[in-house]
Parts: structure tokens; C-alpha cells; sequence
């Protein structure tokens, strides 16, 4: 299992699920953020920091984001640009 971040990020960005999440398993892609489902260790921090409730555990997804369930994974399947791995971008 892993929390998924859902359509509502969109917009809002504010990146306040990166501060709390204690695995930096978060990143950003051109649109939202995305979750790494492989990393996710669903501790659940990030759900309440997100101030528009995008944030679910994969099986509390609501019907109508089911899809954003398979795009966080692919997010960190393919990376933003077709290259594996990219999207961490917090390991300087
Ligand atoms: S549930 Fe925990 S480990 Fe998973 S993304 Fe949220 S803060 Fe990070
Ligand atoms: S806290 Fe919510 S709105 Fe902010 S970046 Fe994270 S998922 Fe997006």
C-alpha cells in the first residue's frame, strides 16, 4: 500500500506533504505531486499537512481520481522526461 496524491494538487503546489514526509519519497512533476509507491512507507504524515486534501491511502482514493493511483507510479516508472529515477530531486 501507498498514499497517492490525487487531482487537487494541481494548483495548489505548496509542497507542504514534502516538509512532513520523513521518507522524501515526494516529488514534483510538471503539473502536481506525486508519491512514490516503492518509497511510501504509509505513515501517513503527509495526508493532514496537505491543505486541500489531495492525499489518500491507495485504497481510500476516491472513484472519481482511481486514476491518479497509476500515475504516481508511473511518475517514478518512466521519470518526467523518459529517464528512470528522475524526479528525486532532493539529494544534493
Ligand atoms: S505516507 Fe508518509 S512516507 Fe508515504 S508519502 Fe506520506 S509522508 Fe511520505
Ligand atoms: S500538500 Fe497537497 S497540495 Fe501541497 S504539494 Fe502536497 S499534495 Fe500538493
Amino acid at each position: 500500500m501507498a498514499y497517492v496524491i490525487c487531482d487537487p494538487c494541481a494548483g495548489a503546489k505548496d509542497k507542504a506533504c514534502v516538509e512532513v514526509c520523513p521518507m522524501d519519497c515526494i516529488a514534483e512533476g510538471p503539473e502536481r505531486l506525486y508519491i512514490n509507491p516503492d518509497e511510501c512507507i504509509d505513515c501517513g504524515a503527509c495526508a493532514p499537512a496537505c491543505p486541500v486534501g489531495a492525499i489518500f491511502p491507495d485504497v481510500e482514493v476516491p472513484e472519481k481520481w482511481k486514476s491518479c493511483i497509476a500515475q504516481n507510479a508511473a511518475f517514478f516508472a518512466t521519470g518526467p522526461s523518459g529517464h528512470e529515477g528522475a524526479g528525486r530531486s532532493s539529494n544534493e
